[in-house]
């Protein structure tokens, strides 16, 4: 049960003063909760601003810069009303001081209202932006009008937050305040040393001055009382990480005892020999499994480095010690392509392998689900279908989650509420730098692969204006003579589905139009609105070489193995991320010949568009793409935002409390080996924290242990 002391910030929005059912949509949006209902007064607490506002600049109103937001204290002299009819031309309020006199300027504002605010010989306060028409000064819309008499409620500083459709900057601080005022006292959480070390103000003062900067100072992230929040909202995500990890490491495990008869059936079938990376990840696996501790272990390796092999591997292990293994993928795509590789691999070990989407029905899906019932079917592919309540397992041993950061931590755990406590295998291909594996996924162990498979040539990699499209075309065309094959990428722009399906469409029509009898029938297309026997159709098709150029969207951005693909064309490449990009890329370079990847770009580029192309230019390394990534972008994105169910930090900034991190992560230990039921005062203080930042799921794990 939550806390009483936290009723008052549990309230919801809507009973806020001001707020209607309209705003409190709005204020979901805004603070990324699910709905109205679910958007509570804490959760505009937690929302930081990102500027502010200065409007200390008192100035005669002829002294005022043009531009710049100043504070006036000025004479109403006479109201100038928009002309009858006419409501275009606006509203005039002249005012004056000591220095001159200027128009205070409104466009369809109500004159009963304007005359209430600035009576004609009265002296009041305005503030805005001061704007120089034809050497005359004027303010439209001042955000402020506050009579002499109410100078001391003008905001000398207002902070800024981020805003959407619906909602004024005004409601949002109004009722940003009202929440603050609902703050009761709270019990520290913090260690005292820590709070001392670092001047930390208690929480409830922590979010106070969060609101109330005082200077563009104060929005720095290593303010005491940023980096207080930050390392709050930091402990609360490590604290419920390692609730989930006590909890599952408390599940009996299956020591999985094999010979490694099967592995070796498997290994000894491969057309390549494993690199020394791959063979160490192995081992850690296999010397997990093989404890009665259950494995949670990131298998982390760059696009092309073999994750699927060594996942392989694993599995046989499992299935000769008599278990079940799945293979969860994130898309229907890379499910049936990990099948057909898996499938491949594990027929000379004689391994049952089966593959569940959404898209068996009927009378298949029955029957493959009595197959995974009876323990025939030994390994199981598939995407999220595989964890739904009707698949029930024989006896799985082992789950493998290829491109982890696509799901969300309610997966995992949506495993473990099956009742099973198989050895979880996270395989990951967006190398994601240690800190924001620690904030994501928590204390894992981890095996890195960090070698390609030799034989790998180098990728060459140009930017080029795509007014050299023709050039393009042309190059394309003679390799295709060279019986090369390549993909043309067209970019997702968010919020216009139509218009990319338009420009994928077209680039393809377009393409098979240049290259005429020659190669039209050899062109394919893909994209995420074909069904998904079309897009399987088609992605074997360019596998086999029925096709050999590729035109899609990125639907084909991660995991998707064609070795003998040797160019990657990206259309608006300055339209895509880094991570995307060097994912893109990692599709080609996978073989033996030698690769290029052709980044076209529409000009001008942006200062960060042009960074990031210039790293991709010079770099082929994923963890260094990574770091780059990460500081052109910031955390959230990186691991994919809220959706995926990863946290996405409000307070916290991975670069700047990358330290902080690691005290949470301690402490968040320290705490649960001495007080694993959060039993202790403190820990009554932490399940508050848990619940303030939205993370007291966790704490059904407490009951459940
Ligand atoms: P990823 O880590 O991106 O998932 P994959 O598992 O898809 O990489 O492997 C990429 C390609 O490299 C596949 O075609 C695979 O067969 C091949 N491969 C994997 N390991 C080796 C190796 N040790 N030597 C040569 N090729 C390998
Ligand atoms: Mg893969």
């Amino acid at each position: 049960m939550r806390p009483l002391e936290l009723d008052p910030l549990f309230v919801p929005v809507e009973s806020l003063p001001g707020i209607g059912p309209k705003s409190a949509e709005a204020l979901a949006r805004v603070t990324g909760r699910d709905g109205p209902e679910d958007t509570r007064a804490l959760d505009l607490l937690l929302l930081p601003p990102h500027s502010m506002i200065d409007r200390t600049m008192r100035a005669g109103i002829t002294e005022a810069p043009e531009g710049t937001i100043a504070t006036l204290k000025v004479r109403v002299d006479r109201h100038q009303p928009s002309p009858p009819g006419r409501r275009s031309v606006p509203y005039r309020v002249y005012v004056h001081d000591d220095t001159g006199e200027m128009a205070l300027t409104f466009f369809h504002s109500k004159q009963a209202w304007l005359e209430k605010i600035l009576p004609v010989g009265e002296t009041v306060l305005v503030s805005g932006k001061v704007e120089w028409f034809n050497g005359r000064p004027s303010m439209v819309h001042p955000d402020h009008i506050v009579a002499e008499a109410d100078a001391h409620t003008l905001p000398l500083i207002e902070p800024v937050y981020p805003l959407t459709a619906g909602l004024s900057p005004k409601l949002l601080r109004r009722s940003i305040e009202a929440a603050i005022e609902l703050m009761p006292v709270l019990p520290e959480w913090a260690d005292p040393h820590l709070v001392a070390q670092n001047g930390f103000p208690d929480v409830a003062d922590a979010i106070r001055q969060l609101h109330h900067p005082e200077s563009a100072m104060d929005l720095e992230p290593q303010t005491p009382a940023r980096r207080r929040l930050a390392y709050d909202e930091l402990l609360a995500g490590q604290l419920s990480l390692a609730l989930v990890r006590q909890t599952l490491r408390k599940l009996p495990g299956y020591p999985v005892n094999a010979e490694g008869r099967v592995r070796k059936a498997v290994l000894d079938a491969l057309p390549f020999s494993l690199t020394g990376s791959q063979t160490t990840a192995v081992d850690e696996i296999l010397a997990d499994m093989a404890g009665s501790d259950r494995m949670l272990r990131l298998l982390q390796g760059d696009v092309g480095s073999g994750k699927t092999a060594v996942a392989m591997l694993a599995m046989a292990d499992a299935v000769e010690a008599g278990g079940q293994a799945v293979l969860m993928a994130p898309t229907e795509i890379l499910a049936r392509q990990h099948f057909a590789t898996i499938e491949k691999m594990a027929a000379a070990a004689g391994i049952e392998v089966v593959v569940l989407t959404a898209r068996a029905k009927g009378r298949e899906r029955t029957e493959l689900l009595e197959r995974i019932a009876s323990g025939e079917a030994q390994i199981i592919v598939g995407t999220h279908a595989l964890f739904q309540d009707s698949v029930v397992y024989n006896n799985l041993t082992l789950a493998v989650v290829d491109e982890q950061h696509r799901f969300g931590v309610h997966q995992r755990l949506r495993l473990t509420a099956k009742g099973t406590a198989p050895h979880m295998l996270v395989m990951t291909a967006t190398p994601i730098p240690r800190t924001l594996v620690l904030a994501a996924f928590g204390d894992m162990d981890v095996s890195k692969l960090t070698e390609k498979p030799v034989g790998r040539q180098p990728i060459t990699t140009v930017t080029i204006p795509d007014e050299r499209l023709g050039d393009i075309i042309e190059r394309l065309r003679a390799a295709l003579r060279d019986g090369k094959k390549a993909y043309w990428i067209c970019p997702l722009v968010e919020d216009s589905d139509e218009s990319d399906l338009m420009s994928v469409e077209s680039r393809h029509a377009s393409l098979v139009e240049a290259f005429g009898r020659e190669f039209a029938d050899q062109i394919a297309l893909v994209h995420g609105r074909m069904s998904s026997d079309d897009k399987d159709h088609a992605m074997s098709a360019f596998k086999s070489g029925q096709t050999r150029l590729l035109v899609a969207t990125t639907v084909i951005e991660v995991g998707v193995d064609v070795p003998d693909a040797t160019i990657m064309v990206i259309e608006h490449a300055e339209r895509f991320g880094l991570a995307q990009l060097h994912q893109l890329r990692g599709r080609v370079g996978r073989g033996e010949g030698a690769s290029s990847c052709i980044l076209l770009y529409h000009g001008p580029l942006g200062e960060t568009a042009g960074a990031r192309l210039s790293v991709l230019r010079e770099t082929e390394d994923g963890f260094r793409i990574a770091e780059e990534d990460l500081k052109l972008r910031g955390e959230g994105e990186v691991l994919g935002t809220r959706q995926s169910g990863m946290p996405g930090f409000r307070l916290a900034n991975l670069s700047a409390h990358a330290d902080l991190l690691e005290i949470a992560r301690s402490d968040a230990r320290n705490v649960l080996e001495s007080d694993p039921g959060l039993a202790t005062p403190r820990g009554a203080a932490l399940r508050m924290l848990l619940y303030l930042m939205r993370r007291d799921e966790a704490i059904r794990f407490l009951r459940a242990g």
